[in-house]
């Protein structure tokens, strides 16, 4: 199977990504080796996910333990209001407690899995289950990966 973006792994960071491809018009897929995507994403918060903290993106690096400053980029582009509107836009609605934590009104971190899960299957990324064991480099390129069970799957990109 070939496709342009390859994501190893359906957690947070592997969704995003493969969602902001698929945004982006490349045909993308998402190789898991667990039955579902997101399984720790379930039991983030304990069971609530707290999804992010409801300030502005100087506070939220002031707290970043050690130096935060590598996220300077990445937070200013996606702040936790961006973060919060996503999630509503997607149906989610969320309400910000103690210390401007967020989580979703139902306290559920399911809802925030199966809102992604959906938001996957909209987009029509194909998801993969298998456990990624080798990739397949070339000229210090990395063209794909290769599953335990012995399956190829080839991307213009490996993220
Ligand atoms: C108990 C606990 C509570 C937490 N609570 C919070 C919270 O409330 N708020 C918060 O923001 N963060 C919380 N975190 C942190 C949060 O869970 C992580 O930051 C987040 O899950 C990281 O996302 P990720 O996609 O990088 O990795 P992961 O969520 O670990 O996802 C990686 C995915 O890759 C898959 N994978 C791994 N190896 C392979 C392979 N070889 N082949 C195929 N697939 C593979 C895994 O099955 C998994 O689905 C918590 C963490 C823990 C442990």
């Amino acid at each position: 199977m070939e496709t342009d973006h390859l994501c190893i792994g359906g957690g947070p960071a592997g969704v995003f990504a493969a969602l902001t491809a698929a945004a982006n018009g490349k045909r993308c897929m998402i190789l898991e080796h667990n039955k579902q995507l997101g399984r720790k994403l379930r039991i983030t918060g304990k069971g609530r996910c707290n999804l992010t903290n409801n300030c502005d993106r100087d506070t939220l690096l002031a707290n970043i333990p050690a130096n935060g400053k590598f996220l300077y980029s990445a937070l200013s582009r996606c702040t936790p209001q961006d973060v919060m509107a996503y999630f509503e836009g997607l149906g989610v609605p969320l309400k910000t407690e103690r210390g401007n934590r967020v989580f979703p009104v139902s306290d559920r971190a399911e809802d925030i899995v199966q809102a992604l899960q959906k938001a996957v299957q909209r987009a029509g990324i194909p998801v993969v289950h298998g456990d990624a064991a080798h990739l397949i480099l070339e000229q210090g390129r990395c063209l794909g990966v290769r599953t335990a069970d012995g399956r190829e799957f080839r991307a213009g990109t490996t993220l």
